[in-house]
């Protein structure tokens, strides 16, 4: 006879005697269940997660075309480190590295290299790495000491602040100026010195979405060389912007033109438009990551070198990458960056338009975005927050947060457009945060413009 679980699926899903209990939380059942009762509960319960098309807080890829998702299903058994197994995988990652080396303009005739790695966090952490190794022995060479290694940059993502944590870094957080949107230059005296390991420079502030200007940075940098004689190498963190000044912003000098640019990172999952678990680094020439920091494992068969956090990882993202680069060609990752670059000014004249709002940033000139401010925060009769709590009734998720020091007095609202995201879809969105600012107005909370109540961001 069967068993009666089998019988209630083959009835119905939702007869099954699974689907009427309360799932079990803290202990594994005792049996099986059929895989249809248990995919169906499962993906009722997701319905409860924000839906990501209407998720405006993320970078991150969410909306693959179809080949990206039949890719995906065929890589599931791959492992990125069996490189052995798996050789073709590894000759792909390797591809593009290339690609990305000769994107970020490296120098010909292929010194540059580099890895995947599961985002741009881990990428950083390698980066970092590979500055206080050269750092410590270039200092033990010279016989001084190399025991208090500074890393200096300006409002960055939290991975740095871990990297700094994690590997015993002094962080060096230079704060904003009024009115800056980044790091500038001429702050950078004050807090170099020859224990610096390294400067990270930002292409796509998280919180602004504006790049920092990298030139000018190797510039002071060389001026701050020939004064003192630290020669302090430049880390572009181009989590978003590595994907986009590249089609969109030709003229932008960030990358490995610039000779102190040593290394470049940046996420596959975000502008990339690959899924989510793939991010990048690439040094200029091989020498600047130290053999040290360099493992070759052998015991899979072959003898491969790796330099990773991880260990097993999948393969598919990084095939998704390749099979990107060639799906679009330059050519089409410029189409989808230039409509989503579109649709982001579109929305920042609709802002503008709705009245109690001050652009900060307005999707000219760096990534496909805009962000935005109460003008009057105290006279407004509410807060930002109030308003991205209102449009999460709606199921917009756009966040409200206050900019990093010395700017944390003022509190933004940020919209991310992406791939996949639509002009009609922003034009609902406008009119969605048009009708609340009338209800917002019209029945004012009367809430702290500054207290954060929902600041979720990326
Ligand atoms: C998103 C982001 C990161 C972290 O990247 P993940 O790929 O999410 O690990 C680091 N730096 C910047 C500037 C970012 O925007």
């Amino acid at each position: 006879m069967k068993d009666a679980h089998a019988t209630d699926a083959e009835t119905d899903v939702f007869a099954s005697a699974l689907s009427g209990q309360v799932l079990p939380k803290h202990r594994m059942p005792d049996d099986h269940s059929p895989t249809e009762v248990v995919y169906e509960l499962l993906r009722n319960e997701l319905l409860l997660d924000g839906n990501a098309a209407q998720n405006l807080a993320t970078f991150c890829t969410t909306w693959s075309d179809d080949g990206v998702h039949r890719l995906m299903n065929m890589c599931l058994d791959k492992n990125m480190i069996d490189k052995d197994e798996y050789p073709q995988t590894a000759e792909i990652e390797a591809r593009c590295v290339s690609i990305l080396a000769d994107l970020w303009n490296a120098p010909t005739g292929g010194a540059a290299t580099g890895c995947s790695t599961t985002g741009s966090s881990e990428a950083a952490m390698l980066g970092g790495l590979a500055l206080k190794w050269r750092w410590r022995t270039r200092r033990r060479a010279e016989g001084l000491p190399a025991d208090r290694p500074n890393l200096v940059c300006g409002p960055v993502q939290v991975c740095w602040e871990k990297f700094a944590r994690y590997f015993d870094v002094e962080l060096r957080q230079v704060p904003l100026e009024p009115g800056a949107t980044g790091l500038r230059p001429h702050q950078l005296a004050e807090y170099v010195d020859e224990n610096t390991i390294g400067v990270v420079a930002i292409l796509g502030v998280t919180y602004t979405c504006v790049y920092e200007p990298v030139a000018e940075i190797a510039a002071e940098l060389d001026r701050i060389q020939a004064e003192h004689g630290w020669d302090v190498p430049v880390h572009v963190d181009a989590a978003s912007g590595g994907f986009v000044a590249p089609f969109l912003h030709p003229d932008v000098v960030w990358d490995f033109t610039l000779p102190r640019v040593a290394s470049v990172n940046a996420s596959g999952h975000k502008y990339g438009l690959a899924p989510l678990g793939v991010g990048w680094i690439v040094w200029r020439t091989a020498d600047l990551l130290p053999d040290e920091l360099v493992f070759d494992v052998d015991y899979l068969g072959g003898d491969m070198p790796t330099f990773a956090l991880n260990f097993s990882r999948p393969g598919g993202e990084v095939i998704a990458q390749y099979y990107l680069f060639l799906r679009l060609g330059r050519g089409g990752y410029r189409r989808v960056h230039q409509a989503c670059a579109d649709t982001a000014r579109y929305l920042a004249r609709e802002i503008d338009a709705i009245g109690p709002f001050t652009l900060l940033y307005d999707g000219e000139g760096a990534l496909p975005a805009v962000s935005y401010t109460l003008t009057d925060p105290v006279g407004a009769g509410f807060s930002l927050y109030d308003l991205s709590d209102r449009l999460r009734a709606r199921g917009w998720q756009v966040p409200s947060y206050p900019l990093p020091a010395d700017r944390g007095d003022t509190v933004i609202q940020r919209v991310l457009i992406r791939h996949g995201v639509t002009r009609d879809q922003i034009a609902l969105l406008v009119a969605d945060i048009g009708r609340a600012v009338e209800q917002l107005r019209a029945a004012p909370h009367g809430v702290s413009a500054v207290a954060p109540r929902s600041g979720f961001h990326h």
